[in-house]
């Protein structure tokens, strides 16, 4: 007879992953998330981390958080609403709007609860989400706990979101259009200027989710809004603190209304306890550091557009990615995972994506290169790629 208590409808689960060959045990970092890590007790080149400036482990970053420590103790004690709100996460929003150059910023725990809890806050049964066909599944959960009906449109295709607003401006008062400014599996950039002006025509409002263009893309690293100069005309602009800034965290940038509403309605800020002293001491250091010098964004790109080239003249598909998200293109699933293996045995770290990730017959390493490589290191991973892309025939 079987136990509940044994969970075998799990263990049925887990073996249907081992058959399916695509059950994994989580790899180990016992170093801090440097270019080059130990990693199950291997030294290895890393190429697949979003620590896009290379702040996780920066000095300065490090330093501002031991003191935020010092002052304010290891944890926030309380929901932001009841007694975790400080004067040191207030500061941080009032830093994140003038990095943002938005009249308000609004803070969160972490880029995936931002995502549910902006969008369930602002949306609701009666309305309507339109969203690009390859947004984050962060966005997909907020769109389903917020309960307002649902259309996708193809991907960066605005044809078919004109066609989705068509279809439905008569139908509902309020219309949200939802974007990733920077596609996380391909590394391209949102048509946000032809959105916006959709948006404009048809009276919809835009999110922007800017997980890979905050600290990335625009002046100092402001994100993809900012890279259009399209200030005052996105509604929401999103960005996590987790990536380019090193640590933990998400915020939403806009208007104070937008402000006012989410700290009365933000499910993760009314029933979840504040980020940790040391989270916004560093985050807030960091921000400083960006908007003080161009230093890291400007070696962040010499490093992605030398990687990229590399690995172009060798004749590996970079697909179309015009950031510093650097897939390489290898279509089949097993001869994906099979490269990614064999890359990891000669040293060098890059994690394989294939399918449900991204569509069938279109597995690819993902590369995130950073502004903390040394052209040495890269070079050393580019020889790696070529030795191993010609024993697998490749190239
Ligand atoms: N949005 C996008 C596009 C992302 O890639 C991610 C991180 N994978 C998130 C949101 C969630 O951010 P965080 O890791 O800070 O929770």
């Amino acid at each position: 007879m079987s136990n509940v208590h044994e969970l075998n409808f799990l263990k049925e689960k887990i073996q249907e992953l081992k058959d399916e060959g695509v059950y994994r045990k989580l790899p180990v970092l016992e170093t801090a998330n440097e270019p080059e890590v130990t990693l199950n007790g291997k030294k290895v080149i890393n190429l697949s981390s979003n620590n896009y400036l290379g702040f996780a482990n920066h000095p300065r970053l490090k330093r501002a958080s031991i003191e935020a420590v010092e002052k304010y103790g290891v944890g926030a004690g309380a929901v932001r609403t009841i007694i975790g709100n400080m004067d040191i996460h207030e500061e941080l929003e009032k830093v994140l709007s003038e990095f943002k150059r938005e009249e308000a910023a609004f803070l969160f725990q972490s880029g995936f609860n931002c995502n549910a809890g902006t969008i369930q806050a602002i949306t609701q049964k009666g309305d309507i989400i339109i969203s690009d066909e390859l947004n984050h599944a962060s966005i997909i959960d907020g769109a389903r706990l917020s309960r307002a009906d649902k259309a996708i449109y193809k991907h960066s295709d605005m044809d078919s979101l004109e066609q989705v607003l068509k279809e439905n401006r008569d139908k509902y008062e309020n219309i949200l259009i939802i974007t990733d400014g920077v596609f996380s599996m391909d590394g391209d950039i949102a048509k946000l200027p032809e959105i916006v002006e959709l948006a404009e025509k048809y009276e919809a409002m835009t999110y922007v989710d800017d997980a890979h263009g905050s600290g990335v893309l625009g002046e100092s690293g402001r994100g993809t809004v900012d890279h259009f100069g399209l200030h005052g005309r996105v509604d929401f602009s999103m960005g996590t603190l987790s990536k380019a800034i090193g640590v933990i965290g998400g915020y939403v940038a806009g208007s104070k209304t937008m402000y006012e509403w989410l700290s009365h309605r933000a499910r993760p800020i009314l029933f979840s306890t504040a980020l940790p002293p040391a989270a916004v001491g560093a985050i807030t250091e960091a921000l400083k550091m960006l908007m003080e010098s161009t230093e890291y964004t400007d070696k962040l790109w010499d490093n992605a557009k030398y990687f990229k080239s590399k690995l172009g003249s060798l004749g590996f598909n970079t697909g179309k990615s015009e950031t510093p998200i650097t897939p390489v293109i290898i279509g089949d699933e097993a001869k994906t995972m099979e490269f990614s293996r064999k890359l990891l045995e000669n040293g060098v770290y890059v994690s394989g994506i294939v399918f449900p990730t991204v569509a069938k017959g279109t597995g690819r390493v993902r590369c995130m290169v950073t502004a903390a490589h040394t052209k040495d290191q890269l070079d050393k991973a580019v020889e790696v790629f070529e030795t191993v892309g010609k024993e697998m025939n490749l190239l």
